[in-house]
């Protein structure tokens, strides 16, 4: 079966990420708990959900394309029994929208059955492919599944087959990588070195553990978060407990700053913060580093009302919603007509004239990325009757593709890449633009001495990339 998808994206924020949620509770239905939080998790990635359960015996798997709510139902979760499973809900940052490349991947492989679910990118993948003689992998999942299973069949006999296949597979992998693993005993999660995409634990009010990729998908089964797992910590869960150990030589925690800007939930934590207040003092930082005369502030929502609400505070100038956001029609797998295309923005914002009429607009957003739809943005703010439109991004200018998992495309599609800041203002025709500094933001997200990856903004990358490492590379090899 293969769907092609032939969703409508309206937005051009950065290509979300993924979520990533496992499971392992004895007695209890882990396929239902895993649904739970895959619903949570669901803002990182509507493409594709999917969830593998055991119950020590059997594996079984079912996946397909779309959101949480359209993928699965109580039917489907009731043929997925087991007290042991782990979730996915995708955005594709390697290889294509296509049903053959939604999580969990799973393999078969001496008498138990492995899945996996990733979220992040890696860089070395030409390498691994070759060293592993694969020619016909097409994500970075089922590479990982490949390279496990090379190096499962070791006659151990312990059960820690799986635990002692990974110690191995982990370090020879580059870029980014949040995985939760499983065989028909235990459960893995584990970070890359860097720690680019989040990873925490938490555990059930009756019993049992649970891994996601945000704290706020504890939240929603009821599970207390226990901490993070660590960059370069892998933690193995099963009827002994929760062991952890380090199978990377060093560690240098990079946690992509964002997370904080744009891809968690506000109602998450990282490193400790939470994500919404963060978001407000990027914004009062903002009102400090770029002041300017106006009458009201106005957040492009959603994504700009908490920095909207800081700049707000910081500043004086009263806050006020502008523009109505249409929730339901941001992802549709309903093929647009050409007339729909061409209302652009308005099928996604529409202006509230009453507040934006006459008065000098202080309009804040998170980020830019290819720029035409602040363009339009800003000039319906204007046909909507604004006097002035002053533009404050809460995040310096994004200049550099990503390479750990946001899928941003190359740098001749980054405004920033290819304008100064005047142009920029120029470019979206309004009467003024300021970006927040890197410094401000990552303050902001908690202080430099956590640690942070601020590639896209800064092109100081903490590992060497290629281009070779871009999205589809896996698919040209085929
Ligand atoms: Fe995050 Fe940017 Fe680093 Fe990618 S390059 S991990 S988006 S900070």
């Amino acid at each position: 079966m293969t769907h092609r998808s032939t969703e409508l994206r309206l937005d051009e924020t950065p290509g979300e990420e993924c979520g990533v949620f496992g499971v392992y509770a004895p007695g209890q239905d882990a396929a239902h708990i895993i649904s739970f939080g895959l619903f949570a998790l669901q803002h990182r990635g509507q493409e594709s959900a999917g969830i593998a359960a055991s119950n020590g015996q059997t594996t079984t798997v079912f996946k397909d394309m779309g959101l949480v709510s359209q993928v699965f139902d109580e039917t489907k979760l009731a043929a997925l029994p087991g007290h042991l499973g782990i979730g996915h809900t995708r955005y594709s940052t390697s290889g294509s929208t296509i049903w053959e490349n939604a999580q969990p991947a799973y393999r078969h492989i001496e008498q138990t059955g492995i899945a996996l679910a990733h979220n992040g990118n890696l860089t070395n993948t030409a390498e691994l492919a070759a060293g592993l003689e694969d020619d016909s992998s097409a994500t970075d999942s089922e590479l990982m599944l490949n390279a496990i299973a090379a190096h499962l069949d070791d006659g151990r006999s312990d059960g820690r087959q799986l635990e002692q296949a990974l110690t191995k597979v982990l370090p020879q992998l580059e870029g980014a990588f949040s995985l939760v693993v499983m065989d028909q005993g235990h459960l893995v999660g584990a970070r890359d070195p860097h720690g680019y995409r989040p990873l925490c634990l938490g555990s059930l009010p009756e019993g049992g553990w649970v891994l996601a990729s945000e704290t706020a998908a504890l939240d929603l089964v009821g599970a207390t978060f226990v901490r993070d797992v660590e960059a370069g910590e892998m933690v193995v869960i099963d009827a002994g407990g929760v062991r952890s150990l380090q199978p990377f030589g060093e560690v240098d925690p990079r946690l992509c700053v964002f997370e904080f800007v744009y891809f968690a939930r506000p109602d998450s934590n990282l490193y400790g913060q939470n994500v919404h207040g963060a978001r407000q003092r990027m914004g009062s930082r903002l009102a400090a580093e770029a002041p300017v005369e106006a009458d009201v502030v106005v957040p492009v929502p959603e994504s700009g009302i908490p920095a909207a609400q800081g700049f707000s505070a910081a500043s004086g100038i009263p806050y006020a919603d502008g523009l109505v956001k249409n929730r339901y029609v941001g992802r549709t797998f309903i093929e647009p007509t050409q007339m729909l295309r061409d209302r652009g923005i308005r099928l996604k914002l529409n202006p509230i004239p009453e507040n934006l009429r006459g008065r000098r607009i202080v309009l804040v957003d998170d980020s830019i990325v290819r720029g035409s739809t602040t363009r339009q943005l800003v000039r319906m703010v204007r046909e909507a009757g604004a006097a002035e439109v002053h533009l404050r991004i809460s995040s310096p200018p994004y200049r550099w593709p990503c390479h750990y998992g946001m899928d941003t495309g190359d740098r001749s599609r980054l405004l920033a890449a290819q304008l100064t800041v005047e142009e920029i203002e120029q470019f979206l025709d309004a009467d003024s633009l300021a970006y927040l500094s890197l410094e401000g933001l990552e303050e902001s997200a908690g202080g430099t001495r956590l640690g942070f990856c601020n590639a896209c903004l800064s092109g100081r990358y903490p590992t060497p990339v290629s281009e070779a490492a871009d999205k589809f590379m896996l698919e040209q090899r085929q």
